[in-house]
């Protein structure tokens, strides 16, 4: 059994963020709902944009003050890097390191950067992580509802001595404390996250989806009724699953489909595919996935631009936005 400790809002200090000043840089999925819900949770926050940012206007109407990334960062004596990943190291370098207050502390919604030391603060600050396991959006509409989605937290380095109680408080302001906060390090978090994003959520499942819908449109049946059945109908179970896990979801499917799940499944995710699993897990633990992500960025992402267009005017995409269109919820 995990002995992992679920931290609640009891376990924080808020004080320690009352006293600091909080620099948000990006004000995206994560940045707009960070700066709102530390904001709301009286924490003095200001947010860091390029000189010719088009989002000022949205976040001075949201009612926080605005500053250039490097004016923010030297008024702050906490600086969140909410920009996307592959962005933050030449921002870091430029913005970021030259204005960062020794003793300050540097905090990362992913560990990816860190981890694969593409960003080696100097000794001086602290050095954590707050990551909600949600988008931003959910993150602000929770906090909202007066929940919370649940995060973690790590340190991978301590100058203060206060670096976890600080990234606790931050939590707590965030509202993860209302669905709970787990301690990790960078290292887990970004491994299983990159792990879970290639094999599951979103490679797996995109796989999945195309083998179904190919499946069925190969034998002649109507790419209509197939994407029903292996995309539409997803979000349906997979809502059961997130309330209920994989029994919650059984117990409420006919007995048909629970019987069909127990004999098809392992069929499908047999033992090639959990080797596959194994290897794209190695590839992450030994950086040679970072390596290659990395090095595409460095030179205008060729690889991703080209997987891009591949995947662009797929049958799939064409089927459902006729069919979408009909389902006025969305
Ligand atoms: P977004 O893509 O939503 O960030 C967009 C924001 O970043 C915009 O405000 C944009 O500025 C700003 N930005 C981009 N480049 C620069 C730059 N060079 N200089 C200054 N500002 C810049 O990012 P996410 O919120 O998706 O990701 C932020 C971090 O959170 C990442 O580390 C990610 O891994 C992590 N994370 C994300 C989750 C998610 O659900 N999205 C979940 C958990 C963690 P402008 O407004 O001027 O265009
Ligand atoms: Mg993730």
């Amino acid at each position: 059994m995990s002995t992992v400790r679920v931290y609640e809002s009891s376990d924080t200090d808020p004080a320690l963020l009352q006293a600091r000043r909080v620099a948000i840089v990006g004000y995206g999925s994560q940045g707009h709902a960070h700066a709102l819900n530390l904001h709301d949770s009286g924490v003095d926050v200001v947010v860091g944009l390029r000189p010719d940012s088009p989002t000022r206007e949205r976040v001075e109407g949201d009612g926080l003050a605005t500053a250039t990334v490097a004016d923010a960062v030297a008024s702050a004596d906490l600086v969140s890097i909410l920009i996307p990943d592959a962005g933050q190291r030449r921002l870091y370098e430029t913005e970021v390191a030259p204005n960062l207050k020794d003793g300050g502390a540097l905090l990362f919604a992913h560990g990816f950067n860190i981890h694969y030391r593409q960003i080696e603060p100097r000794a001086s600050v602290d050095v954590i992580m707050v990551a909600p396991k949600a988008p931003g959006a959910m993150v602000r509409r929770e906090y909202e509802a007066g929940c919370g989605v649940p995060g973690l937290i790590a340190v991978h380095q301590d100058s203060t001595g206060q670096a976890r109680d600080v990234a606790l408080a931050y939590a707590d302001a965030l509202g993860c404390t209302r669905a709970g906060v787990i301690e990790t390090t960078f290292k887990d978090e970004t491994e299983t996250d990159l792990f879970g994003e290639q094999a599951v959520l979103c490679g797996g499942v995109s796989a999945l989806i195309r083998a179904g819908f190919d499946t069925l449109t190969g034998a002649g049946y109507a790419p209509e009724l197939a994407y029903f059945e292996c995309l539409h109908e997803l979000k349906l179970i997979v809502d059961l699953i997130q309330s209920g896990g994989l029994s919650g979801m059984r117990a409420e499917v006919s007995d048909t489909a629970e019987y069909g799940d127990y004999v098809g499944g392992p069929k499908v995710i047999g033992a090639d595919s959990r080797r596959a699993m194994e290897e794209l897990l190695l590839e992450i633990q030994s950086g040679d996935f970072a390596d290659r992500w990395i090095r595409d960025g460095q030179c205008g992402h060729p690889e991703f631009g080209r997987l891009r267009d591949e995947a662009r005017g797929d049958p799939l995409d064409t089927v459902g936005r006729d069919l979408r269109a009909r389902m006025a919820w969305l």
